[in-house]
């Protein structure tokens, strides 16, 4: 392989910005620009920071979601109420229905969704891990914020069923979301309606 030459560290940087979402050719140029024109010591904390998340950050061994710790902080704190949880698709969904205020019950995070077709199954979305949970006798309501799409509703419906064969209720999210919607993008008035105004999928026993 060639050695790069000098001006090539650029062109990668350029590249390497691309892997973000929503950031196109042009936008990553202007950050590359931006990072090594004013901002070299911020960039080199950016270099140092996005190193170590990357070696440390792992899933929490409880709600999968992501943390640098064996425990999350909102599963290891006693202020959080252990007979709610809340299923969400994303660590990004968690932030969003933290924003709210509203909801002081634990999370359990998929990353994902049921999808057959791209060979998403139970097993990708840790379900044994969350039967588990749920199996613990603890949890008297699950809440399902899943995204407003087919497969979040696919989802939902398969999880509803999960914890009724524990004798657990559930409900879903789903008022004020709109229909195809992330909950990511969603944002935190409707959001915190959408809590609130949960339905009752199913009762449990
Ligand atoms: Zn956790």
């Amino acid at each position: 392989m060639p050695m790069p030459e000098a001006g090539d560290l650029v062109e990668q940087l350029v590249d390497a910005l691309r892997c973000l979402p929503g950031v196109g050719p042009k936008s990553a140029r202007r950050m590359t620009y931006a990072l090594l024109t004013h901002n070299r010591d911020r960039a080199r904390v950016l270099g140092h920071v996005l190193l170590e998340a990357v070696d440390k950050v792992g899933h929490c061994r409880r709600c999968r979601n992501l943390t640098d710790e064996e425990f999350c902080a909102i599963c290891t704190s006693p202020r959080r109420d252990p007979e709610l949880l809340c299923v969400v698709e994303s660590p990004a969904d968690v932030q969003a229905l933290e924003q709210t205020g509203v909801y002081q019950g634990r999370y359990f995070v998929l990353m994902g969704h049921l999808s057959p077709i791209d060979g998403i199954g139970p097993e990708e979305i840790g379900i044994d891990r969350l039967a588990a949970w749920l199996g613990e006798g603890t949890v008297r309501e699950v809440i399902l914020a899943t995204n407003a799409t087919v497969e979040g509703d696919v989802t939902a419906r398969f999880i509803a069923d999960l914890a009724q064969e524990r004798g657990i209720g559930s409900s879903r999210i789903a008022h004020g979301v709109p229909v195809g919607g992330e909950l990511e993008y969603t944002d935190g008035g409707t959001l915190r309606h959408a809590l609130t105004g949960r339905q009752k999928l199913s009762s449990g026993s």
